[in-house]
Parts: structure tokens; C-alpha cells; sequence
């Protein structure tokens, strides 16, 4: 019989009842540290005081009007990322995968209305994750994502990822209206793409008329110690995706735009519902009040770089288990030379949260504001995880 929840997961046997900072607690009353924070969104840990402050205080007044009136919240918010940002206007959605579509939307009615409408074709990189809708998965490409899915919405062409010469060839084909990129690959394994890369594919863009989207949605809002991680690089994109950390819980996503960019987007040309709502845009107003602040995202490197230096010494220490560290700021992975996933379950059975990716990799996402001692808690019970995986490995 079919569970009454779509068995779309494989979850572990973990039934989370509460939560306080970097810590959950089970049903059974075990307390785990959590390096997860829910896939990148807990960016100020569990129940902040802060974030539930705002959120109790907007629930007391206004929950849902839609937009078709003004949204107070929304525009403080609007207002707050226009402002910290390259972007002159942004679209609330509830995801990140909303994100995805309006940014694809977005890219294809811009050439549309600029005498362009063949320059429909989106190139995206292998090993690349933009959701799960029709165009999140055709822009994946993987067998994985779309295997059964057909027909794939048309329009992205997949190229090897850090593959300059197809890049540079395909960026020449008169079909394609722009790039869609994570600066850090999440779910593909914390794969960075270095610095002079982003740079040059900004290059490209311009010289070929190609609108460069940045999908920001698990790499954004302070994960990588800058408030945006294509801010390391010293460039800007044309369109970019976030959600996840915005909402730090709350669901909340957003695309941010520049004004030529967004150009197509008239009245009438798309919409949501929940999109933008006070309870989502009040939470999101405080997470950027405490983010965007440089003393913040001073913390979040100099804490980085703490659990960086701890995470070779239990790499070079457990060779066995682990092959390298990688990843910027906060957003770090592990890959390994045993599994993740046994890397992963050994880390339940010692109350510690991780959470694997591809490429044999296990995420390390803990709440920015993690504490030096959870930081050390961190590591001794990676430190148990490892000896037990060699044990058994
Ligand atoms: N893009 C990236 C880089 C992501 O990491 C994710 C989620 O993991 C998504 C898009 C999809 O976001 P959501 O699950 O909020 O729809």
C-alpha cells in the first residue's frame, strides 16, 4: 500500500519535534547538531528570537492580501535587496524552483521584445540542480531528473561543466539567450566555479548579447561570506535566482533583476499567488537586516575559516574516510573516499546532521551563526563518524 505520504524521499528514521540555534532536538529527546540547517535555509538557526519576533508580529496583523494591492513588507524587502544588490527590481516567489521559472520566463521574453525571439536557448552545465518543475529539470538535463519526465520542456543546452572550449562555441549560436549557473554547485557536489570563470563567462555574455542568470538559491544570502557569492568574483549577473536563506525557515524565494534585463516583464506577464505575502516578506525583511550587516558577514568568514582549518586536520587525519575539503564560507563539502552516505549515517548515530551531495560529497551547511564551540562540537563528532566508517569500511 502506498504510504499516505508520496514516497518521493528516502528519510531517515529522524522525527525532529523542536529547535533551538544549531541544535534539534528528536522525539526521543536526543539532541543533534545540526550542520544541515534544512538544506541551506536555517541561515540564523532554529527558532531565532529575532525571526520569530517579526513573524509573530506580522501574524498578529496581516497574514494575506495578494497582489493585487500593495504589500508593505514586500516593498521594505524589494527595497532592502535592491539596495545591498546589483538588482533595480525583484518578483517574490515561495521557492526556489518559482525562482527558476520566472528567471527562464524572464530571459526568453527579454529577446522576445528585443527582436529576438529565436533566442529562446538556455546553456546550463552538468551536474547543475534548478528544481524540480518542467524548467528546473530540462535545465538539469540529468538522466536522473527527467528519466519518465518527457517531453522535456526544449531550450537548454547542457554542457560539461569547466568546459571552456564548448562554452566559447556554443555561446556563438545566434539560439542562445543567455547562461544559468550556480557560482557554487550544491547539490552537484560543492563544486565552485573559480573566480576568473565567472568572470569570463560575464565576458562572453556581453560580447555575444547573452543574459547571464546566477542561481543563488543555495549559495546566496551569506552562505559563502559575502551576502552574494558572485560578489567574490567582482562581477554582476543580469538575473538572479535565491530562496532557501532568504526566509531563514520561512518559504521565500526571489528573483532579482536589472532593469534591461527585466524589461519584458510587463503587467500581466506572470504572477503568484503566495508570491511576496507579509508573513514570508516580513521574515525576509529582518534575515537581510542581520546579514547585510558587514559585522555579520565578517563572523561568517572568520568563523569559515575556523572550521575550514579544523575540517583538514580531520581530513589529513582520516585519510582512510575523506579525500579533500572544498567549498567557500559556510557552504563546505567533504569528499570522500569511503560513501557519504556511510559518512552521513555514521554521523546520525553520533547526534550530528549532515547532509550528502554528488559526487561522493557530504554537505557541511550550518547555521552562519554557529557558535566557535558548536564549531568544535562539529568536529569531534565528525571525528567519531570517521572512526566508525573506517571500522566498518
Ligand atoms: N537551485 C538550487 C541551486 C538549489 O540548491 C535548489 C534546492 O536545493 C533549487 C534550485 C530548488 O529550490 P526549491 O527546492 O526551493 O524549489
Amino acid at each position: 500500500m502506498i504510504p499516505s505520504i508520496l514516497p518521493t524521499y528516502n528519510r531517515a528514521p529522524l522525527n525532529f519535534v523542536s529547535g533551538k540555534g544549531a541544535w534539534l532536538t528528536e522525539a526521543d529527546g536526543r539532541r543533534f547538531l545540526d550542520l544541515g540547517a534544512g538544506i541551506a535555509v536555517n541561515a540564523l538557526g532554529h527558532a531565532n528570537p529575532d525571526l520569530v519576533a517579526a513573524l509573530t508580529h506580522q501574524a498578529n496583523t496581516l497574514w494575506h492580501v495578494s497582489n493585487l494591492y500593495h504589500i508593505g513588507p514586500q516593498q521594505q524587502l524589494a527595497d532592502q535587496l535592491v539596495e545591498h544588490t546589483f538588482a533595480d527590481t525583484v518578483f517574490f516567489t515561495n521557492s526556489g524552483t518559482e525562482s527558476c521559472e520566472l528567471a527562464v520566463k524572464m530571459a526568453r521574453k527579454f529577446h522576445y521584445e528585443n527582436g529576438a525571439p529565436d533566442r529562446t536557448d538556455i546553456i546550463t552545465f552538468d551536474g547543475a540542480f534548478h528544481g524540480r518543475s518542467a524548467a528546473g529539470i530540462a535545465a538539469s538535463g540529468s538522466e536522473k531528473m527527467t528519466k519518465g519526465f518527457g517531453p522535456l520542456l526544449p531550450g537548454f543546452i547542457h554542457l560539461p561543466f569547466g568546459d571552456h572550449d564548448a562554452l566559447t562555441q556554443a555561446a556563438k549560436s545566434p539560439t542562445v539567450g543567455a547562461i544559468m549557473v550556480e557560482p557554487i554547485l550544491g547539490e552537484g557536489g560543492i563544486r565552485p566555479l573559480p573566480d576568473a570563470c565567472l568572470k569570463g563567462l560575464r565576458d562572453l555574455c556581453d560580447e555575444h548579447g547573452i543574459l547571464m542568470i546566477l542561481d543563488e538559491i543555495q549559495c546566496g544570502v551569506g552562505r559563502t561570506g559575502k551576502l552574494f557569492a558572485h560578489e567574490w568574483a567582482g562581477i554582476t549577473p543580469d538575473i538572479m535566482m535565491v530562496a532557501k536563506g532568504i526566509g531563514g525557515g520561512f518559504p521565500l524565494g526571489a528573483v532579482l533583476a536589472t532593469q534591461n534585463a527585466a524589461s519584458g516583464m510587463t503587467a500581466g506577464t506572470h504572477g503568484s499567488t503566495y508570491g511576496g505575502n507579509p508573513l514570508g516578506c516580513a521574515v525576509g525583511c529582518k534575515v537581510m537586516d542581520i546579514i547585510a550587516n558587514p559585522d555579520f558577514l565578517a563572523e561568517v568568514n572568520r568563523k569559515s575559516s575556523l572550521l575550514r582549518q579544523k575540517l583538514e586536520g580531520l581530513v589529513a587525519g582520516n585519510p582512510a574516510v575523506f579525500e579533500e575539503v572544498r567549498g567557500t564560507g559556510l557552504m563546505l563539502g567533504l569528499k570522500c573516499h569511503a560513501s557519504n552516505m556511510d559518512v552521513v549515517q555514521a554521523g546520525y548515530a553520533n547526534e550530528l546532521l549532515t547532509v550528502p551531495a554528488a559526487d561522493n560529497v557530504v554537505r557541511l551547511l550550518p547555521p552562519l551563526n554557529i557558535t566557535d564551540a558548536e564549531i568544535d562540537e562539529a568536529i569531534a563528532r565528525l571525528e567519531k563518524a570517521a572512526i566508525k566508517v573506517a571500522a566498518h569500511g
